[in-house]
């Protein structure tokens, strides 16, 4: 008998962090424009993920359709070893002139956690070049997430990434506290004594400090204080440790700049970005670095940087990437994101006194409301998809970050709903 779609993919499909005896529960969806998903149904969701941070301006817009329909036309890929093209050369023009002024080469690769690979090999690298082969090891502070590979895992926070399943096999990292004080609250100075004191112990086998700066995604939804990553940056510069931020959650305007260093003014030695530079389109991803640690790298003993994805700087996906990034820079994204921003205080903030909320937090385009207790993400999701609305929640964080295009009147239902599920959820036993 032939399997339904449905039972095609419960029987046989993984999908992300879920097991393959109990699958959660999945919503076919047939297509998706703007801000809604339409479902094989009939019914259609207002999106609160932007599919994991990654569609900023909605789903199926013309421009990103035309730039991919129109590179489709010469050609959807060549090998990036000896060739080269415009698409790669316009996106790389495009990134250095809204990166951080020091950033001055570019490495594209496939995916988040490519990049954060590419990233860590890049330090290691540099030090071997500049005589210190010992310096091979990362710090990073915990709470944090850097992708599913091994060494991007590797960094990632040891209990929510449950480290110990891995045993020896993977690499071991040295970690600091994550920092305490809040984006929008005091300055906790004790929050830099971990990092002081691991740097001022193991500096000699450290290559880099990897971190996402100002708001930590995947591994807690945390936003915390600029004055971090500025100290930070102080520490690394005096004890010989490159800094890495890992951007690819919070860049291209969620966290309200365009990148998140710019609420620090703190400039990184390499910088990861991912998911949103398609627009959500293709998966592609790039690492910036500054001359002098690229230049470092290529008078080392390979004399390369040992690093080539197959599928390096991808033509469709630089094109579609480049016209994300025009279309985000010819309109008025900063304002545009802090109406976001306000209509996400105005509706969530009155959540902290309910007794099922621990805390609401919101930074640009980003809603988090952590609750008290963990969420049962069948029901909530089903709760969901019955009001009208996608959003999917982790442990006992709900939130939202939509895609730039939501209309206030859009967002305002999808608050609505949202906040009557977390209150549906406070007075039932789910
Ligand atoms: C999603 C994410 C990654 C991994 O990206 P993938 O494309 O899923 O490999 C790395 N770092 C951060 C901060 C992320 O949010």
């Amino acid at each position: 008998m032939v399997e339904t779609t449905n039972e095609f993919d419960h029987n046989h499909l993984w999908h992300p962090y879920t097991s393959m005896t109990q699958p959660l529960p999945t919503f076919t969806v047939q297509k998706a424009e703007g801000v809604y998903l339409y479902l094989d149904d009939g019914r259609r969701l207002i999106d609160g993920m932007s599919s994991w941070w990654c569609v900023i301006h909605g789903y199926n817009h013309p421009a990103l359709n035309a730039a991919i329909e129109h590179q489709l036309k010469n050609m959807a890929h060549v090998m990036f070893g000896g060739l080269t093209h415009e698409p790669a050369v316009e996106l790389g023009r495009a990134l250095l002139s809204i990166a951080p002024p020091n950033m001055d080469k570019i490495f594209y690769a496939d995916s988040g956690s490519v990049a954060v690979e590419v990233a860590l090999k890049m330090a290691v690298q540099y030090w071997a070049a500049k005589g210190y082969p010992d310096k091979t090891n990362f710090v990073t502070p915990r709470s944090g997430y850097h992708g599913d590979t091994w060494n991007a895992m590797s960094v990632c926070d040891p209990v929510t990434g449950m480290h110990h399943l891995f045993g020896s096999s993977l690499p071991s990292r040295c970690f600091v506290d994550a920092p305490q004080s809040r984006f929008d609250g005091l300055w906790l100075p004790e929050d830099m004594d971990s990092l002081k004191a691991l740097l001022a112990t193991q500096h000699a086998t450290l290559a880099a400090l990897i971190l996402e700066p100002i708001v930590q995604g995947a591994g807690g939804m945390r936003f915390y204080h600029p004055e971090y990553l500025r100290q930070a940056k102080a520490l690394c510069a005096e004890y010989g440790v490159l800094l890495i931020f890992d951007e690819i959650a919070t860049g291209f305007g969620r966290t309200g700049k365009l990148f998140a260093w710019e609420h620090a003014g703190v400039a990184p030695d390499v910088m990861c970005v991912g998911k949103g530079l398609t627009g959500g389109y293709l998966t592609l991803s790039a690492v910036l670095t500054s001359a002098d640690v690229a230049q470092r790298i290529s008078q080392g003993e390979a004399g390369v940087f040992m690093h080539g994805p197959t599928f390096m700087a991808n033509p469709l996906a630089c094109a579609v990437a480049l016209a994300s990034i025009r279309l985000l820079l010819q309109q008025d994204w900063s304002q545009r994101i802090q109406a976001i921003e306000t209509q996400l205080q105005a509706a969530l903030l009155p959540l902290r006194s309910s007794s099922l909320v621990a805390d609401v937090r919101v930074l640009g385009a980003i809603g988090v409301v952590e609750l008290t207790r963990t969420v049962d993400m069948a029901w909530f999701q089903q709760a969901c998809v019955q009001r009208g609305i996608w959003v999917r929640p982790f442990g006992r964080l709900v939130y939202i970050m939509p895609p730039y295009v939501i209309s206030q009147a859009q967002l305002a239902e999808l608050l609505l709903q949202m906040i009557a599920i977390i209150e549906e959820m406070a007075q039932g036993p789910a």
